[in-house]
């Protein structure tokens, strides 16, 4: 449900100084959640305001987040889970208090000085989690640009397969190797083929590659054996977060057929710390992906009209790199991609209802990622796969360097955000990972 209240009203404004710079990800708007530590401390539950984070527990006891238990609970755990267990009304009023606590006409946070100093903390000073323990990943293929660019890769002559415009194409993805934006990667070994070998070798991936996605976070469960409607599909889910699917594509490409990616994307998939709730995200509904004409519909357990009109997301995606030879000459990363994730063909309520369809029981804190967005221009190309294709156009960067793929040093960053000119900039903060060698021999 995409309703607009006062927490997205543009005119607000904090009285916390930084979430009113033009720049910030985090205005009063957006509330993004996350899970942080202060020095070694414990894990906590926080919500990004400008550059600073609001620590919730502290605010239990005042009362300040209401008088509801199961919300109390919630905000004073480790992770986001329980409060993935939590009603849509329930954490809709957890954000609506949220807002007013932070609001510029509400002095009550703001003048307690004590309270204040213990639960607003900058970002800098503290260490960001993984926001959520991921029972299950799983990762969808959304986007018929990215489907067809690299089909056509591998399938000349057949590019999309027959599936691809009836079933929201997935795979079931590692939830053990998820981490946190930040983390190092390490390089992983592996089984690759050359085109002209006869057997394959054993060594560290060469082709490695990210990939551009954009991922939700479950709501609720649903009992094994039962379905989600489409039309109930988006209470279930909390809300969106940054993710890169590191890809090692020689892997791939030896192991893919038949069942699909395994050892190229298990090794490693970071998600972003912080998570934008679908609340905040109800200014930016638009409709969903128009089919052109001659595309079958979806059949009728994927189709809605209020999915039809604002099942997409208006947002844009964005990977950026920074070499170690940048670095080192003090270059600011460049943007290699911006994609916009309502040109995806599937929508995130039609990957989740799809997903259920068969009875699989979907759980609070499972993860879906879209696949990589991508759209019909180069610049819109979310991995170096596409960008590159396959590594017969390099990428030009500002040292004179090339990249066909990702060498050790290299950091990759994704970055998001949603604007209009009605509404307020809201931005899903960054996704960082460097890349490290791969272990030796
Ligand atoms: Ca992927």
């Amino acid at each position: 449900m995409n309703t607009l209240d006062a927490t997205h009203d543009p005119s607000l404004t904090s009285w916390v100084e930084s979430a009113q710079s033009d720049g910030t990800d985090f205005p009063i708007q957006n509330l993004p959640f996350g899970v942080f530590r202060r020095g070694r401390g414990d894990a906590e539950v926080g919500v990004a305001i400008g550059s600073d984070v609001l620590a919730l527990t502290p605010l239990v006891g005042a009362g300040w987040l209401g008088q509801d238990a199961q919300v109390h609970h919630a905000v004073a755990q480790g992770t986001l889970n329980a409060l993935l267990e939590l009603s849509e009304a329930q954490t809709r009023d957890l954000r609506r208090r949220i807002s007013a606590l932070l609001s510029a006409s509400n002095g009550a946070l703001r003048d307690a000085a004590s309270q204040r100093a213990s639960c607003i903390v900058p970002q800098s000073d503290v260490e960001m989690l993984m926001p959520v323990t991921v029972g299950d990943y799983t990762d969808f293929y959304a986007s018929v640009h990215h489907a067809t660019n690299v089909g056509s890769m591998f399938r000349p002559d057949n590019p999309l397969l027959p599936n691809y415009k009836f079933i929201p194409v997935g795979y079931h993805g590692r939830a053990s190797s998820l981490v946190v934006g930040g983390t190092p990667v390490r390089r992983p070994w592996g089984q690759q083929k050359a085109d002209d070998a006869d057997a394959p070798t054993f060594a560290p991936c060469r082709l490695f590659d990210y990939e551009v996605e954009v991922g939700f976070y479950v709501r609720g469960d649903n009992d094994l054996g039962s379905s989600v409607n489409i039309a109930e599909a988006e209470g279930r889910i909390f809300g969106l977060s940054l993710v890169n699917d590191w890809s090692a594509r020689d892997l791939q490409k030896w192991e893919y057929q038949p069942l699909g990616p395994f050892l190229a994307k298990s090794f490693a998939t970071s998600v972003a710390p912080w998570v934008v709730t679908l609340d905040a995200l109800a200014p930016f509904r638009v409709s969903a992906f128009e089919r052109p004409a001659g595309d079958p519909q979806p059949l009728p357990h994927l189709d809605h009209a209020v999915n039809r009109n604002t099942g997409a997301v208006d947002m844009q995606v964005e990977a950026w790199l920074l070499t170690p030879q940048m670095r080192a000459a003090k270059h600011e990363p460049v943007r290699l991609s911006r994609g916009h994730f309502r040109d995806m063909y599937w929508t995130i309520a039609q990957m989740l209802t799809h997903h259920a369809s068969n009875g699989c029981n979907m759980r609070a804190g499972d993860l879906l990622a879209s696949g990589t967005v991508s759209g019909p221009e180069k610049g819109n190309r979310g991995c170096l796969l596409e960008l590159t294709w396959r590594g017969s156009e390099p990428v030009q960067l500002p040292t004179g360097e090339e990249r066909r793929f990702l060498i050790d040093g290299d950091e990759l960053i994704l970055k998001g955000y949603c604007e209009s000119k009605s509404h307020r900039r809201i931005g899903f903060g960054e996704c960082r990972g460097v890349v490290v060698e791969a272990l030796p021999a």
